[in-house]
């Protein structure tokens, strides 16, 4: 009999989650528990796959009528080796073979990516992405996450670190990033960005609706730029501005370089909704290639925070269906 679900689990910094998925993309269930990197690696892979456990047992299901496990987390990656090789916010991690001891502790295959990368199947499956074959998305939240979807599969590229575009230089000499870089696309256009921006703006001298925020709170989100941007605050105004420009000149670049059908906003910043998406249109259309007639629609994603989790089982059943039968 066809196994009817997936595993995704979707391991930060602070949560881990995860969701039985059935094959059209559909959460059964769903659990979370807090991440704790500092107790180990181990530790935390034998949480997952507590966890694992736990959806088995709430769907009365035994590993046999699962496809296996897509696990995301963060990069960089060796997916030939299965392994993190480290990351920012699990500290202390190293070549750590995770796929290999979750499989191990399960008895289930399991496929590992990049988290942004399986966000993006995640709404390239069952999201925004409608179904086409060429995709591509980004995750505006503290940086910018982004997945390329070709011909139906992640992009990887010989160096496995394809996608990574929130690190496409989009200002010559710009403001530093912690790549290394300059002038990345996530220094101007991730909800992270836009907050400091504006609170380096004020800093600076420039008055506005959010000083008197700064000043009680010691601190502003983007949510606060966005909404004095939408009562008209000058300040914000043109930080909004900039920010839709430099995201509807990354969308250009990426249409030159991946032609997608689709590029696809999701991330905190893209809760904006339509203050987002109908200026980084507009700027898209001024700055784009005129004599391309086909050009990709820019839309918002539709899943959420449950993107990880479903993009991350999706890989689980492409995996699957990619498996000889035994
Ligand atoms: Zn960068």
């Amino acid at each position: 009999m066809t196994p009817g679900h997936a595993i995704g689990i979707d391991l930060g910094g602070t949560n881990i989650k995860a969701a039985l998925v059935d094959a059209s993309g559909a959460i059964t269930y769903k659990a979370a528990t807090i991440c704790q990197p500092e107790r180990g690696a181990e530790t935390v892979i034998s949480e997952m796959a507590q966890i694992c456990q736990d959806l088995l047992g709430k769907g009365s299901l035994s590993a046999e009528d699962v496809v296996g496990i897509g696990l995301g987390t963060p990069g960089p990656l060796d997916l030939t080796k299965g392994e993190i090789v480290r990351a920012a916010n699990l500290p202390g991690w190293t070549a750590v073979p995770i796929r290999d001891r979750l499989q191990e502790l399960t008895g289930m295959p399991v496929v590992l990516e990049n988290d942004a990368n399986a966000a993006a199947f995640g709404e390239f499956w069952a999201g925004a992405g409608g179904g086409c074959g060429d995709m591509v998305m980004l995750t505006l939240g503290t940086g910018v996450g982004s997945g390329v979807i070709v011909d139906g599969r992640l992009l990887h590229g010989h160096f496995q670190n394809a996608g990574e575009l929130g690190h496409m230089i989009i200002v010559p000499e710009g403001l530093s990033c912690p790549c290394g870089q300059r002038g990345c696309l996530e220094q101007y256009s991730s909800a992270g960005a836009v907050a400091r921006r504006a609170i380096a703006a004020l800093q600076a001298g420039e008055t506005g609706k959010l000083r008197a925020i700064l000043g009680q709170a010691g601190t502003v989100s983007s949510r606060d730029v966005v909404e004095a941007a939408l009562e008209g605050d000058p300040l914000c105004r043109r930080l909004w501005r900039e920010t839709c420009l430099y995201l509807a000149i990354a969308c250009v670049n990426i249409q030159h370089a991946f032609n997608p059908a689709t590029v696809v906003l999701g991330g905190g910043l893209a809760e904006a909704a339509e203050f987002l998406l109908i200026p980084v249109r507009e700027e898209f259309r001024q700055n784009r290639w005129r004599l391309m007639v086909d050009v990709p629609e820019i839309v918002l994603a539709s899943l959420a925070y449950d993107a990880g989790v479903i993009g991350a089982a999706g890989l689980a059943w492409a995996a699957w269906r990619q498996r000889p039968p035994q």
